[in-house]
């Protein structure tokens, strides 16, 4: 369903401070820059771009923060898609090191964002993540060992009792605490970033997608009244690109994924669910992720969907899902479901690179780009004004098309996940 403002009725597009619409392209333009996508990674890009002096212009198929940014858990993680010892195996342990220091730099980023913009997208300190199985309690064991070593990136372990002490659930082994990761409201952060790009130059143009990208010295820009002639052009489109670059899509696969949002649950009864208010996620394949909305709600997410429908009775789902972790919360309604797709790529790290030396691109965050995203625009900037080294770190992570090609990948992933939900439930 969407809503009058035309975003997909969620409880962020209920809540957030809304923006102006912005005009859709007319006509012919010139810029220094032109990205297509505002969402984080586009946003980004165009505001670290402006504050340099370019001319930039954002081309958005639909509304800013319509895609993932404006839709997801709202946790904000340090790291990639994927752990770091796969990083360690894709590009070696020294890149690796680079490549984790660079989330924490991306992490830093989207504080200093918030804070220099007054960004009011409630952040609050604290990720758990949350062992089921002993197997995945074993995991998570060496995984908080690995990060503190190689990393130094220290995580405390909570047993059983401890993390009883703060998350009102039977259903966990124990936790891995990490107190520099945390949570927010996206739409509110992707609407802060959007204000402060606007303020900083960046022309940004709703409801003009762009249906050609010629590759080109000077790249162009199409969309259905107008075109932009452009230096250097970014793609920042996440899984909805739709044949502007078949490259990149081949790379990912658009995975749905849902949340549920209860009525309030007034603050005292919110407070006893989660007392310090971090974010949580279990380990499974298919996951569960929760937090506290600022008007006490419980966000649930959880329930990924391989085909590009959505899944039947998904308020129900949702509900039982979330009343396994929490049973206490059988009385209580789910008021919103909404639902995005994420970009995820075949190994789950970052898909960072170029289709041409001024044409970039970020896509394949798969999963975990509140924070990444940031980094990326930043990055891209960097390598825009000639400082490429660092951006170009991630164009050495390889990347492969996803078995079947576009017609049989996804037949092909429901075969793969369901042998992992099927470890997930008996080991
Ligand atoms: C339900 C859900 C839950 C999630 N939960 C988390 C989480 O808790 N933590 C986390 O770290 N990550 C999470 N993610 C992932 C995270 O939201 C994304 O990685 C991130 O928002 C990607 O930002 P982006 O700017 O790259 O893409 P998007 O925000 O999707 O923006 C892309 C934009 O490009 C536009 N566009 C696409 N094609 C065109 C075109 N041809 N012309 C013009 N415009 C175009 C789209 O309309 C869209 O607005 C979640 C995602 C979803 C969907």
């Amino acid at each position: 369903m969407t809503v009058k403002n035309s975003y997909p009725a969620s409880w962020y597009a209920a809540s957030a401070t809304p923006l102006p619409e912005q005009p859709t392209l007319q006509g012919r333009i010139d810029a220094d820059v032109c990205i297509l996508g505002a969402g984080y990674t586009g946003l980004s890009a165009a505001l670290e771009l402006a504050e340099a002096g370019y001319r930039v212009v954002v081309l958005e198929a639909e509304r800013i923060g319509w895609g993932a940014s404006g839709r997801n858990g709202g946790q904000a993680l340090v790291g990639f898609g994927c752990e770091q010892d796969k990083l360690e195996t894709l590009v070696g342990v020294d890149d690796a090191r680079k490549l984790f220091d660079l989330s924490r730099e991306g992490m830093a980023w989207m504080h200093g964002r918030i804070a220099k913009h007054a960004i009011a997208c409630d952040w609050r300190d604290g990720h758990a993540s949350v062992p089921i199985k002993s197997r995945q309690e074993r995991q998570l064991h060496a995984w908080q060992a690995h990060m503190a070593e190689r990393y130094d990136y220290p995580m405390e372990w909570w047993d059983r009792e401890q993390l009883r002490a703060q998350l009102a659930s039977d259903r966990y082994l124990g936790a891995v605490y990490d107190p520099h990761s945390g949570h927010l409201h996206p739409m509110e952060y992707a609407f802060g970033l959007a204000r402060a790009a606007m303020v900083a130059g960046v022309r940004i143009f709703e409801r003009s997608r762009v249906t050609q990208l010629v590759r080109d010295k000077s790249p162009v820009m199409t969309t259905a009244q107008g075109k932009v002639r452009c230096n250097h052009a970014i793609l920042a489109g996440n899984a909805w690109l739709r044949g502007v670059a078949p490259e990149l899509e081949s790379r990912i696969m658009p995975v749905g994924t849902y949340i549920g949002a209860t009525v309030p649950l007034g603050e005292q009864r919110a407070h006893e669910l989660i007392r310090n208010n971090m974010a949580v996620a279990d380990v499974n394949w298919a996951l569960d992720y929760f937090r506290l909305s600022r008007d006490h709600r419980l966000l649930f997410g959880g329930r990924a969907s391989y085909s590009t429908l959505p899944p039947p009775n998904l308020r129900g789902t949702m509900a039982r899902r979330m009343r396994r972790v929490f049973p206490q919360l059988g009385d209580v309604d789910i008021e919103y479901v909404w639902g995005g797709y994420v970009d995820i790529s075949l190994n789950r790290a970052p898909h960072w690179g170029r289709l041409a030396p001024n044409i970039y691109f970020a896509q394949g965050f798969s999963g975990h780009g509140v924070a990444a995203t940031g980094l990326a625009g930043k990055l891209i900037a960097e390598a825009v004004r000639g400082q490429a080294e660092r951006f170009d770190l991630f164009s050495r992570i390889p990347h492969h098309s996803f078995p079947g090609g576009r017609a049989f990948r996804t037949p092909i992933l429901v075969a793969a996940m369901a042998w992992y939900k099927l470890r997930d439930a008996l080991w």
